[in-house]
């Protein structure tokens, strides 16, 4: 999936009131940044592998 098409579809998700980024850890790339797109915990997404909360816990 492209980068371009990942902006897109995370688009609609997003709430800009409720939005949030941080440094953390993702068990697929290592060190990254986490997006939170909205106030629920499953709306966490990776920014280097787009990777959501459930793909990381599975992780
Ligand atoms: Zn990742």
């Amino acid at each position: 999936m492209s980068l371009r098409s990942r902006l897109l579809a995370g688009w609609h998700l997003l709430r800009w009131r409720e939005f949030a980024a941080r440094p953390g850890h993702c068990p697929f790339c290592g060190a990254t940044l986490l997006l939170r797109l909205q106030r629920e915990g499953t709306s966490l997404r990776c920014i280097r592998c787009a990777a959501s909360a459930v793909h990381m816990s599975i992780g």
